[in-house]
């Protein structure tokens, strides 16, 4: 058996009842076989179980009080997963589905997104399983203060920076900044990023993921003899990472059809009007569903989780930018059948290992959600160094140096898959390009 096999049938053992934990661990060690091959000293320090194995999970007890008095008890987490390389760095998510499996399969996946930009940040990632739908900002502000009371005590700017992600945007980073602020008595802008531009927030933050996938399709396109212009393109989600890549879509000329939310998808064939969209999801927080109000003659699919159809429309284009395995494997049959193409995954984890397996096998351009979704994490990288500096970039500069990363990204993906003999198989070079930088560091520490 293989090094990369034992260690896959170790972290199975060990993590029986954490399905989206073992998918991500599986999609990358079945990728880092070549190398791991000609480094035989990585296997002597045991250095995949390492990497593997979390440096610390912190669990704890977020009670608040809600509008009617009540009591209401969650639980929060923050996973602390590979410090060699900077600071522990990853999002907040704040969803009911949130438990210990989803924490660490994005805990892990961001050490290597991390590694890909090229900036000094390790991986971590937290959250709760709070749902803010529904909730009164008073609310949402009183979870957001309980949960920073704990959380204060194991994060810092040179320890431990969160971020946003599902459910946390720039309302609930603004809560938990302050409080963080109250407890510390001390204002330490670094410590948390995707901060409103008053209070220590980098321009360009906010549409980082989203303008930053849309540089990592241009340049994957660019080098496989395509690009964006005049193509039909389907985005799912209609959050953060959704509306800013629907925006540089359209920008590139590309028309985006179809968005969706968790109750199901609208399909506009003039092209989605994105000021209605942000109306409707920035400032009113309502459901996809009202874009009827403002374009009558769109369509609305409803459905139980907001991606049974959207992946049933014909295009060119697939951009999943809401959730894990929003792709199954019939998805993907679906989308082949109907002519897509190319896939950016601006969601974490958005297609299941079986239909990333299918849409290689079936030629399609695929864009891995570790690799083409980082503008975020970098931009959050951006932030941190302008607190530090206690000085603004411009958004333009912002921009820039956010499109400089990310094309360099897809440079080094191109560059390992072609030289461990993965053709076009960009989920292999991001797994590969990500992990050298870490595992070199790892090492270099000794055992820890
Ligand atoms: P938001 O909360 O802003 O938006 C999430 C969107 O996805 C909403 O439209 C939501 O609909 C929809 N959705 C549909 N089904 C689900 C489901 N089962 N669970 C959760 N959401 C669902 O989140 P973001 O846009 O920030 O994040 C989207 C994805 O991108 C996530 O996978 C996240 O990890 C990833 N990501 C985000 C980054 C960032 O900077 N924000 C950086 C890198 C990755 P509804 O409102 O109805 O729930």
């Amino acid at each position: 058996m293989s090094y990369t096999d034992e260690v896959l049938e170790r972290v199975k053992t060990q993590n029986p009842n954490e399905p989206e934990f073992l998918q991500a661990v599986t999609e990358v060690l079945n990728t880092l076989k070549p190398v791991v091959e000609v480094h035989p000293e990585y296997q002597k320090v045991s250095l995949l179980e390492r990497l593997c194995e979390p440096e610390r999970i912190i669990s704890f007890r977020v009670p608040w009080l809600d509008d009617n008095g009540q009591v209401q008890v969650n639980k929060g987490y923050r996973i602390q997963f590979n410090g060699a390389i900077g600071p522990y760095k990853g999002g907040l998510r704040f969803h009911p589905s949130v438990n210990q499996s989803i924490m660490k399969f994005l805990a892990f996946e961001q050490v290597f997104k991390n590694s890909l930009t090229g900036l000094p940040i390790g991986g971590g990632k937290g959250g709760s399983n709070f749902d803010p739908k529904g909730k009164s900002d008073n609310e949402i502000m009183k979870f957001c203060q309980s949960f920073m009371t704990e959380l204060q005590r194991h994060i810092g700017h040179d320890c431990d920076v969160p971020a946003g992600d599902i459910g946390v945007g720039g309302r609930e980073i603004g809560y938990l900044f302050g409080q963080y602020r109250r407890i510390r008595d001390k204002y330490e802008a670094g410590v948390l990023t995707g901060k409103g531009l008053t209070y220590g927030g980098s321009l360009a933050r906010k549409e980082a993921t989203g303008f930053g996938l849309l540089y990592f399709m241009r340049e994957m396109l660019k080098a496989n003899g395509k690009d964006l212009n005049g193509k039909k393109v389907l985005i799912s989600g209609s959050g953060n990472v959704a509306i800013y890549a629907a925006q540089k879509a359209t920008e590139y000329g590309a028309k985006v059809v179809a968005m969706s939310d968790s109750n199901g998808c609208i399909y506009d064939e003039n092209g989605i009007n994105l000021d209605v969209i942000k109306k409707i999801k920035e400032v009113e927080r309502k459901r996809i569903k009202e874009y009827l109000n403002y374009v009558p003659s769109a369509k609305y699919y409803e459905d139980k989780d907001g991606f049974r159809n959207i992946w049933t429309i014909k295009a060119d284009i697939a951009l999943p930018c809401a959730t894990q395995n929003e792709i199954s494997l019939d998805a993907a049959k679906t989308l082949v059948a109907n002519g897509v193409w190319a896939v950016g995954e601006g969601a974490n984890m958005p297609t299941t290992n079986e239909a990333v397996n299918y849409l290689l096998e079936n030629k399609v351009l695929l864009a891995p959600a570790k690799a083409a979704n980082a503008g975020g994490v970098a931009t959050s990288a951006l932030e941190m160094s302008q607190n530090s500096m206690r000085y603004s970039w411009t958004f333009d500069e912002v921009n820039a140096k956010l499109d400089g990363i990310m094309t360099n990204i897809f440079k080094n993906c191109k560059e390992a898959a072609e030289e461990y003999g993965f053709g076009n198989n960009y989920v292999a070079g991001a797994n590969i390009a990500g992990f050298k930088k870490v595992a070199d560091a790892m090492y270099a520490q000794g055992l820890i």
